[in-house]
C-alpha cells in the first residue's frame, strides 16, 4: 500500500508513520517528493486496521496497490524514472543506444569495435565476459580479463560499460568495472542473484526471461528494488514462441503495456530478438518508435569470425546508418538519440 503524507507532513511525523509500518511488519520505501512525500509500505496488511494510520498526524491517505508487484508500479510512482549515469540518462527524453560485441575477445577488436561505436553515436559500450553458453564446450568468456578491457575501452572513449553478471560470487567483481550490471534472460528469475545486484546498488539491466509472462519480468524487477535499488532498466530481448525463422519473437506490444504498468524504463534488445543480423535495424526503428528508452545492439567488425552470435552482429557500417534512421525515427516520435559529444 501507499501512505500518502499531506504536502506539509514534518519530517518527524514522516518518521513516526516510517517507524509505525516497521512495527507493523512493513518495510518502507519512501519516496521524498517535491510537493509531497509517499511511502511505500511492503508487507501483510491484513492484520492491521488502517484507522492507525489514518488517524496518525500527517498522513492524508492510503492507497491500496493491487498489482503484485508494488515498487515497479506505476500505482506507486506515477513519474517515469530516469536511470542517471552521469552525462547519459536511460529513461529521459532521449533515445539510448548501447552497442558492442556479444563477447568481449581480445583487447585489440574490442578496442576497435568500441571506436566505431562511439564514432556512430553509441553512448555505452555492452560485452560479454562472462559467457555461459548453450553448449559447454562453446567459448565461456575471458572473465576479469574481459572486464580489464572493457575497462580500458572506456577510458579510451568516455562511454559507459553494460556486462552480464552470471553468479552471486561475482557481483561485487564485476560491479568494481560496470556502471550497469546486466541480468541475462536465462537468470531473469535467479533471485539470490537478483538480490545480490540490488544491493551493489548499481544500475541493473534486466533481461526478460525467454519465457517469462510481463508479470513475471516485473516481479523480477521487485526483487532487486525491495534492497532499496530502484535503478531496473527492462530488457525486451524476444521470447520463445512457436515462430522459428527468428531466433525469438520480439514482443513489441510490451513496451506500450510496460509503460503503462511501470514507472520504469524499457530498452530492447533487437539482435537476441532477431538471431540474424538483416532483421536487426527493422526491429529497432520498430522499438523505437513503439517507445523504447534505449537500445542494446550487438555489432562487431568481423561478425564471421565472432566467438559468440556473430550472425546477429551487425557490422560497423551497417550500424552506423542504423543509427541515422534511427534519429528520423525518434524525431517522428517526438524524441532524439542521445549522442554523447555530439549535442
Ligand atoms: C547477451 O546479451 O549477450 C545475452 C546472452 O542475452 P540474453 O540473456 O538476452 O540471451
Ligand atoms: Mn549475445
Amino acid at each position: 500500500m501507499i501512505v500518502v503524507m499531506s504536502k506539509d507532513a514534518t519530517k518527524e511525523q514522516i518518521a513516526k508513520v516510517e517507524k509505525e509500518l516497521a512495527l507493523l511488519g512493513f518495510k518502507t520505501h519512501p519516496i521524498y517528493g517535491e510537493v509531497k512525500t509517499v511511502i511505500g509500505a511492503i508487507g501483510d496488511k491484513s492484520n492491521i486496521k488502517s484507522n492507525t494510520l489514518l488517524t496518525m498526524p500527517g498522513v492524508e491517505r492510503i492507497i491500496p496497490i493491487m498489482k503484485p508487484f508494488k515498487l515497479a508500479s506505476r500505482e506507486f510512482k506515477q513519474t517515469r524514472t530516469c536511470i542517471d549515469l552521469g552525462d547519459v540518462k536511460i529513461g529521459g527524453e532521449q533515445v539510448v543506444v548501447m552497442a558492442g560485441p556479444c563477447a568481449v575477445e581480445d583487447e585489440k577488436s574490442y578496442m576497435e569495435i568500441a571506436r566505431c561505436a562511439k564514432e556512430a553515436g553509441a553512448s555505452i559500450l555492452r560485452g560479454g565476459a562472462y559467457k555461459p553458453r548453450t553448449s559447454p564446450y562453446s567459448f565461456q568468456g575471458l572473465e576479469e580479463d574481459g572486464l580489464k578491457i572493457m575497462a580500458a575501452a572506456r577510458e579510451a572513449t568516455g562511454l559507459k560499460l553494460v556486462t552480464e553478471v552470471v553468479d552471486t560470487r561475482d557481483v561485487e567483481l564485476v560491479a568494481s568495472y560496470a556502471d550497469i550490471l546486466q541480468i541475462g534472460a536465462r537468470n531473469m528469475q535467479n533471485f539470490r542473484l537478483l538480490q545480490e545486484v540490488g544491493q551493489s546498488k548499481k544500475p541493473v539491466l534486466l533481461k526478460r526471461g525467454i519465457a517469462a509472462t510481463i508479470e513475471e519480468w516485473l516481479m523480477a524487477a521487485e526483487y532487486i528494488m525491495d534492497t532499496g535499488n530502484y535503478n531496473v532498466i527492462l530488457c525486451e530481448r524476444g521470447i520463445r514462441t512457436y515462430e522459428n525463422t527468428t531466433r525469438f519473437t520480439m514482443d513489441i506490444s510490451s513496451i506500450p503495456v510496460v509503460k503503462e504498468l511501470s514507472h520504469l524504463p524499457i530498452v530492447v534488445d533487437p539482435s537476441h530478438a532477431a538471431g540474424n543480423w538483416k532483421y536487426v535495424p527493422a526491429l529497432a526503428k520498430g522499438a523505437v518508435a513503439t517507445g523504447a528508452d534505449g537500445l542494446i545492439i550487438e555489432m562487431h567488425t568481423n561478425p564471421s569470425s565472432a566467438l559468440s552470435d556473430g550472425p546477429q552482429s551487425l557490422r560497423p557500417d551497417n550500424f552506423a546508418v542504423l543509427m541515422k534512421e534511427l534519429e528520423l525515427v525518434a524525431n517522428a516520435v517526438s524524441r532524439t538519440i542521445f549522442k554523447k559529444d555530439q549535442q
